[in-house]
């Protein structure tokens, strides 16, 4: 179906992408740069989003699995890509063939990278991953001079390329949280090992929020995400442009006298007669149903409040008795320069974080578009 209205679309402009990955270059100046693109982009497309970095300086690209890193290289890219969890068996072959870098949290792991690199007859680049303290993946300090030893070995047989130690923090959307310096400590002590080992591999710790309060540990690379979608992780501001927009139209009005009631379960009722807009978004589209009666859309020049509950694929909305077109475009959040609500905001209501907001956006039934 060429050229249909889109019922529901969420619009990422790329140019906010640019400036914030500028933004967020500048600010590590010594450090290269990983725009990390996992999930899709955090639901904003994962290759438009990639192509914005590079051009904006980022040099390399994070995925959470070999499948979204092999997606991005099928796609023309070029780049440096990391790829960091996968489950046991997955054709590691692919990924060192490609040229992605791969992590290895544990000798195990290790072991099943060289097996598929001797099998490629290509050496595979690899990461050794040292849990300081989140406790996820990453190699426990006490099996780390073996894994360490063992990327030794295997760099000398030529079925490894040891090419960085790192790991990720807990706490740096905390400032002075004191969990990340425990963490630096313990990472600066892995790093000494893989030193004291013969390995000369670069260092990347820092997330988005280290990348903007922790400059003390920016190392060789920053790995930036949610800063880079322009949604910032930390208390104090920063100048950060939010990417993505979610808009809907006014499918229809209607009059509404005092007194009705609306949507299932009529949680909410007029007190007046009104204007109601239905607009053709629901929780299918990713409008929590937990927004019902507790949420604002832009429509018409303000605010305006949804009205009883979030459907699957409808909400409404009270427009007392403004004149309404059908038709009117609806902003349900956006990065807040009208007044229009923002993910952050939806976050706050709903009791999550504007990175779970933006990454459930990716549905089939919700066009993108990119400006
Ligand atoms: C998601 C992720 C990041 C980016 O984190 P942000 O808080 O979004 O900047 C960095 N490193 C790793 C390992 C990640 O999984």
């Amino acid at each position: 179906m060429p050229d249909q209205r889109p019922r529901a679309e969420v619009v990422v402009e790329l140019d906010a992408i640019r400036h914030n990955v500028t933004l967020l270059a500048a600010r590590a100046p010594g450090s290269a740069t990983m725009a990390v693109v996992k999930a899709d982009g955090y639901g904003h497309g994962a290759l438009p989003v990639a192509q914005a970095a590079l051009e904006a300086g980022a040099t390399w690209l994070g995925s959470c699995s070999l499948a979204e890193a092999l997606d991005l290289r099928a796609a023309g890219i070029e780049a440096r890509i990391m790829s960091w969890l996968d489950v046991p068996e997955t054709d590691l072959a692919a990924g060192i063939e490609a040229g992605i870098d791969l992590s290895a949290s544990s000798v195990r792991e290790l072991a099943d990278i060289a097996r598929s690199a001797q099998r490629t007859g290509k050496p595979a680049r690899v990461h050794l991953k040292i849990d300081t303290g989140l406790s996820r993946n990453g190699c426990q300090p006490h099996d780390w001079p073996e894994l360490v030893d063992s990327a030794a070995k295997a760099q000398t047989d030529g079925r490894v390329e040891v090419i960085a130690v790192w790991s990720h923090l807990a706490c740096a959307d905390e400032p002075g949280h004191p969990a990340t310096d425990r963490q630096a400590e313990r990472f600066r002590h892995a790093y000494d090992i893989a030193r004291d080992a013969g390995l000369h591999p670069m260092r990347h710790l820092a997330n988005s929020a280290a990348t903007l309060d922790r400059p003390d540990l920016h190392f060789d690379m920053v790995r930036v995400g949610i800063a880079m979608y322009g949604l910032n992780p930390l208390p104090q501001n920063e100048d950060l442009r939010p990417a993505m927009t979610f808009r809907s139209s006014v499918a229809l009005t209607k009059r509404l006298p005092a007194g009705e009631s609306v949507s299932y379960g009529h949680t909410w009722t007029s007190t007046r007669d009104t204007t109601l807009a239905l607009v053709p978004v629901g929780y299918a589209d990713g409008v929590p149903r937990a927004l019902s009666n507790r949420m604002d859309v832009w429509l018409a020049g303000r605010r305006r409040p949804i009205v009883g509950r979030v459907c699957m694929d409808q909400i409404v909305i009270d427009c007392g008795d403004d004149e309404i077109r059908e038709g009117e475009e609806v902003v349900l959040f956006g990065d807040g320069h009208l007044g229009e609500p923002t993910a952050r905001e939806w976050a706050d209501t709903l009791g999550t974080i504007d990175y779970e907001i933006v990454t459930g956006m990716y549905r089939p039934r919700v066009a993108r578009s990119y400006r």
